[in-house]
């Protein structure tokens, strides 16, 4: 009896300290939040596909509003009439993300192994020696995936793939090879001639889309995408082109970034190592990652740990 009451007795004394002092039991699950790079909460991918020779222009516009693009590129197909030159790539991109679009623009799913595994290692290979760095980002051509592509591309040096099923939303992709970026730029304006009722609906749409991402608190990413040579020479969507770049453009809640930038960060972010009780978090990358905790935003340094006092 005396050794059930000691025990009991025991029991209450060790639960009851136990559950009052340690803070890594009563503190297990604080949520962290990823910011982007200087404590930012929104990120801005712009991403073109194609290579043509309007793409100098778009290039010029978003260098005149500090934008950052991203260019998806099929090296087979540069140099033919109305695209880009091999020779001006290099110059052209500084500042941008060059990526693979395949090295002919065929239907993926039309192909055996080697001849994906073709299409996308000898882009990169070609786009490599044209910037002299590792090309490491990629979209569909066409859009056009499936399982079966997207097992082929894994060990092939690609670390995203951008599809062209828009999300309309500003979430964090969680498949970076099946990304599907916000929405086309103009939505689906344009997409027939001659619908200018259809037009007017898709463009409010992507403005209204603009405009929530600009006032959004929340974490945002918002990653738009198009061809340069949608616009051609049709200076209303030249004008148009313009009208969202300003929209976007010079905002300090935006971090503006290449997508292959993007993915990295975030790679890093989870790549992040917290103690039990989140007050200790040791950053492996060579990144430094800014984070929220309990309404506090943090950062740490690459390679550092950071110890958070309370
Ligand atoms: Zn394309």
């Amino acid at each position: 009896m005396k050794t059930t009451i000691l025990t009991f007795t025991l029991f209450i004394f060790f639960y009851t300290a136990h559950s009052q002092t340690n803070p890594e039991i009563t503190k297990i699950g604080i949520p962290i939040e990823m910011l982007f790079p200087e404590g930012k909460s929104k990120a801005l991918i712009l991403s073109y596909d194609d290579g043509r020779s309007e793409d100098r222009r778009l290039v010029k516009l978003m260098n005149q509003y500090k934008l950052i693009g991203t260019f998806h590129l099929n090296s087979n197909k540069l140099g033919l009439p109305n695209y880009l030159n091999k020779t001006e790539i290099k110059e052209l991109f500084t500042g941008h993300e060059v990526s693979v679009h395949s090295a002919n623009h065929p239907f993926l799913n039309t192909l055996s192994k080697i001849d994906i595994v073709y299409e996308i290692a000898e882009d990169r290979k070609e786009l490599e020696r044209l910037v002299n760095y590792p090309v490491r980002g990629m979209a569909y051509p066409f859009g056009n995936y499936n399982d079966f592509i997207v097992e082929t591309i894994k060990g092939l040096g690609i670390e995203y793939a951008r599809t062209v099923y828009d999300s309309y939303t500003f979430n964090i992709p969680e498949n970076f090879l099946q990304w599907r970026p916000t929405m086309h730029q103009f939505s689906k304006a344009y997409y027939e001639p001659n619908k200018p009722e259809n037009d007017k609906k898709e463009l409010d749409l992507f403005y209204q889309t603009i405009n929530t991402f600009i006032q959004t608190k929340d974490l945002a990413l918002m990653d738009i995408w198009g061809h340069s040579y949608e616009m051609g020479s049709d200076e209303s969507k030249w004008i148009e082109t313009e009208k969202f770049f300003k929209m976007l453009a010079n905002n300090p809640n935006i971090h503006y970034a290449k997508q292959i930038d993007i993915v990295d960060y975030i790679n890093a972010f989870n790549n992040l190592k917290f103690s039990v009780d989140k007050n200790k978090v040791f950053n492996t990358s060579s990144l430094t990652i800014y984070f929220k905790k309990e309404g506090k935003t943090y950062s740490v340094l690459p390679g550092k740990m950071l110890i958070i006092s309370n």
